[in-house]
């Protein structure tokens, strides 16, 4: 079967390192791209070569530039929230980075301020990262680790070119007190909804209403395109969560996040959706210069009111945040009691100040946050 479902990402010129030549990716997409966009390398490129943040040129054209390469790191690691653990609320999430840099264009993505490759990478040695997280799940298979693939790069968006999907699924099913997390802006999901799972990979979405989708999640699926593609998944039998984050303050945010609100609950229910979670805009302040230059004064992240805070972070006013966490909630849980909902990256004041509660003295959510085995 070819896979491809909808059109290919626009990249205009692909690298192929030696260490990539025999793999699957490059099979593919040498079949799937011009031959004169392709260049296959003499040598390997040094991961570590570039240093110090990008232009706002050079961050534009890595989007546009795709390398691919063997990564010799560790592939899996914890959450970065996990690493500022004094000062956020951290659910337990661990990360399993297999490429970097992302063919959509949010103007608040962090990538702007944390990546220094001007390209952007897939690591081809999926069956490396497999390893690594066997004798993870070996050790540790009884704890419910969560882990996820959307930390540096889209889940889905290039997936259709990886089919890494249909690698990582499968695996997943072996250790069913694991779960797997796809986390995407994109509606690519045809290409793995054929495979049998045994409940634990969960398909997620960052959502946001329309009105921001338009005006700052550029190249994205719309809201629609996103919900559509959730009820695939649900309908196959995949866990579904989504991610309401960043919610970005506007002068109409409460009619547009309420009617996100409505969109959600008008494709799922409650007993659907195993978890949403919320976070409000936040950027480390050196970004906010390339997020001037990238995407101008009009953009509603560029020009909002933002103050230092936990983890070196910009966010919006704790009182601000609060407001728009609970206004949330309560869209939800009037409907609802059984809405499973939390903040993610946020300080244990603002769940006091949402909730009135910390996530460990919250039932449904003590699973979620309950501290599991340090990995090394
Ligand atoms: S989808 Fe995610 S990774 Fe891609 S540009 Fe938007 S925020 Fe960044």
């Amino acid at each position: 079967m070819n896979y491809l479902f909808n059109a290919l990402p626009n990249f205009t010129r692909i690298e192929i390192s030696p260490s990539s030549r025999d793999s699957e990716v490059a099979d593919r997409i040498r079949s799937l791209y011009p031959k004169d966009i392709i260049v296959e390398l003499d040598s390997d490129i040094d991961a570590t070569a570039n240093k110090g943040i990008m232009s706002a040129d050079e961050f534009n054209a890595s989007k546009k530039s795709l390398l691919l390469t063997t990564f010799k790191g560790q592939f899996f690691k914890r959450c970065p929230g996990a690493t500022q653990k004094k000062a956020l609320t951290c659910c337990n999430y661990h990360v399993l980075n297999l490429g970097s840099q992302c063919n959509m264009n949010c103007s608040y993505c962090y990538l702007q301020s944390y990546l220094n490759s001007k390209q952007t990478k897939i690591f081809t040695n999926i069956d490396d990262a497999l390893l690594e997280l066997k004798s993870m799940a070996d050790q540790f298979a009884e704890h419910p680790f969560r882990v996820g693939t959307g930390e540096v790069i889209d889940s889905l968006s290039l997936d259709q070119l990886t089919l890494y999907s249909r690698k990582l699924i499968p695996f997943f099913n072996q250790y069913p007190k694991w779960s797997l997390e796809f986390k995407t802006k994109s509606h690519f999901v045809d290409q793995f909804l054929d495979l049998e799972t045994v409940g634990n990979t969960i398909a997620s979405w960052s959502v946001n209403p329309d009105y921001i989708i338009e005006r700052e999640e550029h190249g994205t699926a719309s809201l629609e395109q996103r919900l559509t593609a959730a009820r695939k998944c649900k309908d196959k039998g995949f866990q579904l969560a989504f991610h309401i984050d960043p919610m970005i303050w506007h002068p109409e945010w409460k009619e547009n996040y309420s009617f996100l609100a409505e969109q959600i609950q008008k494709y799922f229910s409650a007993d659907d959706v195993s978890i949403i979670s919320m976070g409000a805009l936040r950027f480390q302040p050196e970004q906010r210069h390339m997020m001037r230059e990238r995407f101008g004064m009009k953009s509603l992240v560029t020009s909002a009111e933002m103050f230092p805070s936990e983890g070196n972070k910009l966010r919006y006013d704790a009182s601000v945040r609060a407001e728009m966490f609970q206004f949330m909630l309560k869209c939800f849980k009037e409907n609802s009691s059984k809405w499973n909902i939390f903040l993610c990256m946020e300080t244990p004041e603002t769940w006091i100040g949402s909730f009135e509660k910390i996530p460990i003295q919250i039932p449904e959510l003590r699973s979620v946050f309950k501290p599991l085995p340090t990995l090394t």
